[in-house]
């Protein structure tokens, strides 16, 4: 499975994006990774990308030796064109289009964008992202076919070719734990349940099983869930 190829993570601080530059580590000879400040509410996520990348480096020398630099790219005109549940006080809730609120149209689009941008300045062929089909509120932004459309669109519109890797795409919360202790064994899910965020009101006070959070919105519930079931089949 080892590739001497370089990726580039996209790196958001959050559970499932942590797993994913774990995955990369043990993949790729040298792994980046780019996060985005878009205005959101809550910007913990983006505090906690630093500790998680320099636990991840602890974690053992090849991974060390693979991690390379952090690209942060501000995208401010997000928050400016999106009335969404995690830019702006909108209560979290499913609106009338059918999807959550916490829904910020284009958001991924535009992200694989600048991370292409990035990944061609640094002649990077592999792009790797933690969109999953599977338990996540039915974001479009997250379907494979839309990933699989980005990977086309970067690759004929930067005449580069780029691969777009998204391990967590068939799997549920559950089965990102899993995946995660296979990876890393007790010290990642640790990294996990200490560093990484998801919680959508930014609670870092409650301190769970599963992790930090106000253990009552969305993406704690599917946290703790996640985590309940994976505790119950390991
Ligand atoms: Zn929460």
């Amino acid at each position: 499975m080892k590739q001497l190829d370089s990726a580039l993570v996209l790196f958001s601080g959050g559970q499932d994006s942590t797993v994913c530059l774990a995955w990369a580590l043990e993949r790729f000879a040298r792994v980046e990774t780019i996060g985005f400040a878009y205005g959101q509410r809550h910007a913990i996520e983006l505090e906690m990308r630093p500790r998680i990348r320099t636990a991840l480096a602890a974690h053992s020398a090849p991974w060390r030796g693979r991690l390379g630099d952090d690209h942060t790219v501000r995208i401010d005109a997000l928050a400016e064109v999106s009335e969404t549940a995690l830019t702006r006080e909108v209560a979290i809730e499913v609106s009338e289009s059918g999807l959550p609120t916490t829904f910020v149209p284009g958001r991924n689009l535009i992200f694989f964008s600048f991370a292409g941008a990035v990944a061609y300045r640094r002649g990077i062929k592999h792009l790797v992202a933690g969109m999953c089909e599977t338990d996540f509120s039915g974001y479009p932004d997250c379907r494979d076919d839309t990933i699989k459309a980005m990977q086309l669109a970067l690759t004929l519109g930067m005449d580069r070719r780029f691969v777009i890797h998204t391990p967590l795409m068939w799997i549920d919360k559950a089965g990102t734990f899993a995946l995660a202790d296979e990876i890393g064994g007790d010290a990642l899910i640790d990294v996990l349940l200490a560093e990484t965020h998801t919680c959508y009101l930014g609670d870092r006070e409650h301190r769970h099983a599963w992790g930090f959070g106000c253990g009552e919105c969305p993406a704690c519930r599917l946290r703790a869930d996640g985590f309940a079931k994976w505790k119950a089949a390991s």
